[in-house]
């Protein structure tokens, strides 16, 4: 029996706290960008985590740094990943593995999602070995101890913590 396919437009959503947005997420995205048709990056607003950037200056950091790139965009959101996959028409979400202990929670996250939601997908991708170590909670530390984060985020990101913490 032949299965007749229909072309689907595919949208991957990125979710994550992106406290801030640092090379580590742009690599990944850039790499989805070119197996995707969209992917939409969807800030959390992390109500049990205590963010350096608030909501909307996490959102538009993000969108500052993709600016130039017509099939990524970034949206805010809150409530359970599931829903708003279902909103937003989502094909899968996107999420990076840097380390075994990264698969370990990712694969108990997609998981729950898969309980939650029969229909959830996932895809994982690693990001260049360049940024194998970046997470946006070393960053943080690096730059309120007044170290050089020129090479871990985009520039508007290094703007901003200048900003914030007057380094
Ligand atoms: P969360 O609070 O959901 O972990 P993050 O913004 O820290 O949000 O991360 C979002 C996703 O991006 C996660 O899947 C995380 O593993 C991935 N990620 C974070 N930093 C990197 C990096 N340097 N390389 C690849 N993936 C990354």
């Amino acid at each position: 029996m032949s299965q007749s396919k229909t072309p689907q437009h595919a949208k991957v959503l990125y979710p994550g706290t992106f406290d801030p947005i640092t090379n580590g997420h742009v690599d990944l995205v850039k790499r989805a960008a070119k197996l995707f048709d969209e992917v939409v990056i969807a800030v959390a607003v992390g109500h049990h985590k205590q963010p350096t950037f608030n909501f909307d200056e996490r959102i538009e950091l993000v969108q500052t740094c993709f600016k130039d790139y017509p099939t990524v965009s970034a949206i805010g959101f809150e409530g359970l990943l599931v829903d708003f996959m279902q909103d937003q028409n989502a094909t899968a979400v996107l999420r990076g593995l840097r380390t075994m202990s990264d698969f370990e929670y990712e694969f108990q996250l997609a998981n729950m999602n898969r309980a939650l939601d029969d229909n959830f997908e996932a895809v994982f991708l690693t990001p260049s070995q360049d940024y194998s170590y970046l997470s946006s909670t070393m960053v943080r530390e690096v730059a309120k101890l007044g170290g050089d984060v020129s090479k871990l985020v985009p520039a508007c990101v290094q703007q901003a913590f200048a900003k914030k913490l007057g380094n």
